[in-house]
């Protein structure tokens, strides 16, 4: 048997699916990019079509087989990363009655909140915060609403299921993507019956629980033949797209904690025993086998600096302001920003949460409110962090990701405000890499995904300023006190801004 060359990680995200040929090294030999819309049928809706998805999930990989240069016969075997909570009603045959309701919906509202009025307990077993985010009051929502889609409904699925489903046939999914849905007892990695009772479903209207390392073989031809691939390669469930992005980082060991800022933000640590929060701040979902990871999701990342470029500061470029940035000392000379522009998920789980100036006075001018900006994502960051610390003590390593390790200035944030050392490794697709590691495993190419720590070295390490570490634990005291006082004001100004009719 010729030797293996490469491996397929696809990471079907929430604007695009990525796809990456790596190297049985872990090297990058290819990769392919398409995106898709996020329709908004009404507000606080985000659906997506999941037969778009999946046809860009075929047109990706053969995207990124042709840019690596090597043949569809070359690629031992494919994984699949997916955003977690994505949601789909489907028939019998795999014919999709919804459209794809992804994380980022927030219809469930009402559902959710009886839900955690009623049986908050299925937090604690199943590790996913009660929140419109998640499956299950997402399927609450539909029986509610839409009966005849509920009742005509053989499974409910994510899209990682309806793609590996009209690959190989098979309703399987992976224990990372089924932990996410608020279902899943993390204990026992089989549906919870309470969850199962307050959806209003039967197990059997669910996928098949399955590891990460699980192998699908015998692929319909017509779809091979779209990816460009051999109707003989198998395909491995991989996970959800947060827990691979720690393989892929290389955070994997208790202790090490992964933090990924792009348009959102998030906090992970993996463990080995599910840990869940008295106060319901955190998650935790399953990774594969005997591993979890515990976090927090925040929803207003990178996509401040885009707010602030774009709303603001409407003539300058990200490079422009990060500049400006630079000139202000840390603590923004006493501006803070609560960076709620979008509401909130960890720590404070506030729909109703707004973005925040707090102490502005005639000495501040523009650069000091893109500095407070980009500190104040920064500390929504590390509010989840102490949240985590309190839960898993504290971190022996922090790595870093995402669009922010772009800049200097923001990536040293991490590190000031940490007062720790941040490692930023040398990793561009981590998820997709992630996949492609268990995918390895499944293949028998190395006994174990913790093996893939070796091929993640770092870029560069940035080591905290004591002085400025001094300032920030002084700012963040003001920003938690301020976030615990504000709750009634941020109902009120929501309540307004809806009559107002601006944008929730
Ligand atoms: P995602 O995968 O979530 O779409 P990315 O990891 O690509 O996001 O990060 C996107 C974010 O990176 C943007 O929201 C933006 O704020 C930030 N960003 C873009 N350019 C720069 C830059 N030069 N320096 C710092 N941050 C940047």
């Amino acid at each position: 048997m010729a030797a293996a060359l490469a491996i397929v990680g696809i990471d079907i995200g929430t604007t695009s699916t990525k796809s990456v040929v790596f190297g049985t090294d872990g090297a990058m030999l290819g990769s392919c990019n398409i995106g898709y819309p996020l329709r908004h049928e009404q507000p606080g809706w985000a659906e997506q079509d999941p037969e778009e998805i999946f046809r860009v999930v075929l047109a990706t990989v053969k995207g990124a087989v042709a840019d690596s240069g090597l043949a569809g016969a070359d690629v031992a075997g494919v994984g699949i990363s997916a955003a977690m909570h994505s949601l789909i009603a489907v028939n019998a045959s795999g014919q999709a009655l919804t459209p794809s309701i992804t994380w980022a919906d927030g219809r469930s509202e009402l559902q959710a909140r009886r839900i955690n009025a009623e049986n908050g307990g299925i937090y604690r077993r199943t590790g996913t915060p009660i929140h419109p985010m998640s499956p299950l009051p997402k399927i609450a929502w539909l029986r509610e609403n839409q009966p005849n889609a509920f009742a005509a409904a053989a499974k409910f699925v994510s899209i990682k299921e309806y793609v590996v489903f009209h690959l190989f046939g098979e309703w399987v999914v992976d224990t990372s993507i089924a932990s996410a849905t608020g279902m899943l007892a993390l204990d026992s990695l089989s549906w919870d019956e309470e969850a199962l009772r307050v959806a209003g479903i039967t197990a059997d209207r669910l996928s098949a629980v399955r590891e990460g390392t699980y192998r699908l073989n015998g692929m319909r031809p017509a779809h091979a033949e779209a990816m460009g691939l051999p109707t003989n390669t198998p395909l491995f469930l991989g996970g959800s797209d947060g827990a691979l992005a720690n393989i892929g980082v290389g955070a994997i060991d208790a202790g090490e904690l992964a933090v990924t800022i792009g348009t959102s933000a998030a906090v992970r640590m993996m463990t080995d025993r599910p840990a869940t929060d008295p106060n319901a701040r955190t998650f935790c979902y399953s990774v594969t086998g005997a591993s979890y990871i515990i976090g927090g999701a925040t929803n207003n990342g990178g996509i401040v600096l885009q707010w602030l470029k774009e709303s603001m500061f409407g003539s300058s470029s990200a490079e422009e302001l990060l500049t400006a940035a630079a000139k202000v000392t840390p603590g923004a000379e006493g501006l803070l920003f609560l960076p709620f522009l979008s509401g909130e998920r960890a720590p404070i789980w506030n729909a109703e949460a707004r973005g925040t100036f707090f102490g502005a006075n005639l000495g501040h001018r523009g650069e000091h409110f893109v500095r407070a900006g980009l500190e104040g994502v920064m500390l929504a960051v590390l509010s989840v962090a102490e949240a985590l610390k309190e839960l898993a003590g504290p971190a022996s390593e922090v790595r870093a990701s995402g669009g922010f390790t772009k800049s200097p200035l923001w990536r040293q944030m991490l590190a000031d405000m940490l007062g720790q050392p941040v490692i930023v490794p040398k990793v561009t697709e981590a998820s997709a890499l992630g996949a492609a590691v268990l995918a390895m495993q499944g293949l028998g190419l190395i006994g174990s995904w913790r093996e893939a720590k070796a091929w993640v070295p770092a870029d560069q390490v940035l080591e905290p300023n004591p002085r400025a570490n001094e300032v920030y634990r002084e700012v963040l005291g003001v920003y938690a006190r301020l976030c615990k006082k504000l709750p009634e004001s941020f109902a009120e100004i929501a309540g307004l801004q809806r009559r107002l009719s601006y944008r929730d």
